[in-house]
């Protein structure tokens, strides 16, 4: 049987690649699922139709409007959870709770900005802050507003989080009434592909607002202008390459970078092995550790915890790695699936044993594992590993590495604050780091220690343990990003995303006729 051929959607049809495809496969068993491929595309037209039809029909729409799309779109996905659920096991290597994580991070990401558009209500821009008397009288009067860009947004996603991935950028553009040609990772894009299907099948969104690229970028970004913008995530590498684009320089095309980043844990000196707190901790290292086979641009990748503890902390970590079964998720009792690709178990093997040169692997290892359900010698799987380093060590790697699979690594601190946030800072910047503690002046020092290097910095008490999905998880109010390494970008955050897509500009000049223009409301 023919290999599906998977397409795009550019310019108001489906459109398929030409030239050399890339096969899609299931990175359990290597068993081909898919082709795609971007050759042949006209990209300056695809910008074009989505510049010109999607745009106008999204900024004549109110904020609450375009929220209601996004009802919309959060449904559609909803209504059709178990069958992308599916996809992502099968193309993604995820297991089910690996896929429930991403495609129902996506519908909530979704309906969480329709909700903020509905407070929106029937503004079609922003008005930004309180106006400002600018003269002695209040006729000369200043207001910042932010309205919709006229460019549209090219969104570039990793593999790992194919609905999520698409959905967290799709929403908040898509709200600030810009459209949106995304482009999924390709070895991944299945989900994507599916979601793309389902919302033009539905007639979710006015024409233009959502094409889909499936396949290499191509030359997409080389005919990008001043008026739009790139919202990228995957690696640094790739990031620099598109910073550094002569039309991406010369129009100063508005680019957003996610990128790598060595999260941390710290584990502070309060919290005794036993405790609730301490017990929280481990939880969250094992559960990012493990799950999408650590495959998590928020995944916790040193563990620091106090020289007096960091042995117990090790063994604790081990024994329960033990219990982790890895394989094929489409078996029963599989807890961790593959790596997604080839190149992405070839470069996660090569960095355990870079890290393991910094110390010293005290779990697992890079060589072949028997993988339950997966056939012979089939399939990307490695094993979770935990490596260790002597207090003090220099580990070069390990705060400068990131490897992106099931590997973590122990790095012991005096159990100062100040100490641990020096450790935790040689990462070059981050999206998420987190402290472990119930001593409030402990956590405060290290919080502020941190802060300057995250976009996020998680408290993990035990008051809290209940409720919280871990630092792992990325919530559509907070903001997203980190500086250095980690892209220096921002995503999400509510309310602060949309200024990305949006033009602020600063309205000088009489105060009724400002008042006018912005029906006086602010918002
Ligand atoms: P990658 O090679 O940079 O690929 C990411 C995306 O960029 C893919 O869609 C890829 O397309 C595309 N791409 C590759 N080269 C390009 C180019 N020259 N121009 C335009 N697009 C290009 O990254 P990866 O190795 O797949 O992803 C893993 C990395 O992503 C990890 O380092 C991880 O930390 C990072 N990540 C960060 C976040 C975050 O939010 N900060 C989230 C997830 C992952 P093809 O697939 O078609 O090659």
């Amino acid at each position: 049987m023919p290999l599906l051929t998977l397409r795009s959607y550019v310019s108001g049809a489906w459109a398929e690649g030409k030239g050399t495809l890339q096969t899609l496969v299931n990175p359990a068993t290597e068993e081909p699922l898919a082709q795609a491929g971007t050759g042949g595309i006209d990209m300056a037209a695809a910008l074009d139709h989505a510049r010109t039809k999607g745009g106008p029909a999204l900024r004549a729409l109110s904020f609450a409007e375009r929220g209601a799309l996004l009802k919309a779109m959060s449904d559609v996905i909803q209504g059709h959870r178990d069958e992308i659920l599916d996809l992502a096991v099968k193309n993604g290597g995820n297991t089910r709770s690996d896929a429930k994580f991403d495609v129902d991070g996506a519908t909530f990401t979704l309906s969480s900005y329709a909700q903020i558009g509905q407070s929106l209500g029937d503004a079609k821009f922003v008005v930004d802050g309180e106006g400002i008397q600018l003269g002695r009288t209040p006729r000369f009067h200043g207001q910042h507003i932010a309205v919709p860009r006229r460019g549209v947004a090219v969104h570039i996603n990793a593999f790992n989080f194919p609905a999520w991935g698409f959905a967290e950028k799709a929403a908040v553009a898509l709200l600030a009434g810009v459209p949106v040609v995304s482009k999924p990772a390709t070895s991944s894009g299945m989900v994507a592909h599916r979601i793309t299907e389902l919302l033009l099948e539905g007639a979710v969104l006015p024409e233009g607002a959502l094409s889909l690229l499936m396949g290499s970028a191509g030359d997409v970004l080389e005919h990008l202008g001043p008026q739009d913008v790139v919202a990228f995530t995957g690696s640094g590498d790739t990031g620099i390459k598109i910073r550094s684009m002569p039309n991406v320089i010369r129009h100063s095309v508005r680019v957003n970078v996610e990128a790598d980043s060595l999260n941390a844990a710290v584990l502070g000196p309060d919290a005794a092995p036993g405790s609730e707190t301490y017990d929280f901790f481990l939880k969250d290292v094992l559960r990012d550790m493990t799950q999408k086979a650590g495959q998590k641009c928020t995944a916790i990748r040193r563990v620091l915890a106090p020289s007096s503890v960091a042995a117990q902390v090790r063994d604790d970590l081990v024994e329960r790695l033990r219990s982790v079964t890895v394989g094929n998720p489409a078996q029963e009792g599989v807890r961790m699936g593959p790596v997604a690709t080839a190149d992405q178990l070839q470069d996660v093997r090569l960095g355990i044993g870079q890290l393991g040169a910094d110390g010293r692997i005290v779990f697992g290892s890079a060589a072949e594992v028997q993988a339950v359900g997966a056939p012979a010698r089939k399939g990307f799987f490695v094993s979770p590993v935990l490596v260790e380093v002597e207090a003090g060590a220099a580990a070069p790697t390990v705060h400068s590495r990131e490897v992106f699979g099931p590997v973590a690594t122990v790095v012991p601190y005096s159990g100062s604050a100040e100490d641990a946030a020096g450790i935790v800072a040689r990462g070059g910047g981050g999206l998420v780091s987190s402290v472990y503690s119930e001593d409030v002046a402990f956590t405060s020092d290290l919080v502020l220690g941190l802060a300057p290097h995250h976009g996020r910095v998680f408290l993990g008490s035990a008051k809290i343990a209940e409720a919280s999905p871990g630092p792992g998880t990325v919530l559509p109010l907070l903001v997203h990003g980190g500086p250095g390494r980690a892209g220096g970008g921002e995503e999400l955050g509510g309310l602060r995303g949309l200024g990305f897509y949006l033009q602020r500009v600063a309205l000088e000049g009489s105060r009724p006729v400002i008042d006018r223009i912005t029906g006086n409301k602010g918002s």
